[in-house]
């Protein structure tokens, strides 16, 4: 079913379904750097304080940004 988005587009503009499942790998790895106030979720928390360690942005979320950004 996934495999008909490709049909008719073999003029250049790549694979629709790899396309789509870099997508989905991006989608997974912003939804894991979840804000938690102003701190970042997924990168891990203070052991000292027990609460997420790193400011947003953070580095991951900074790096999309950056390379959709161009
Ligand atoms: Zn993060």
């Amino acid at each position: 079913m996934m495999d008909d988005f490709n049909i008719g587009l073999s003029n250049g503009f790549g694979d629709v379904k790899t396309l789509i499942d870099f997508n989905n790998a991006l989608r997974a790895v912003v939804e894991l750097h979840y804000p938690s106030g102003i701190f970042c979720r997924g990168c891990g928390m203070n052991e000292e304080y027990n609460e997420p360690a790193q400011l947003l942005p953070c580095p991951t979320i900074l790096a999309i940004e950056k390379a959709i950004s161009g």
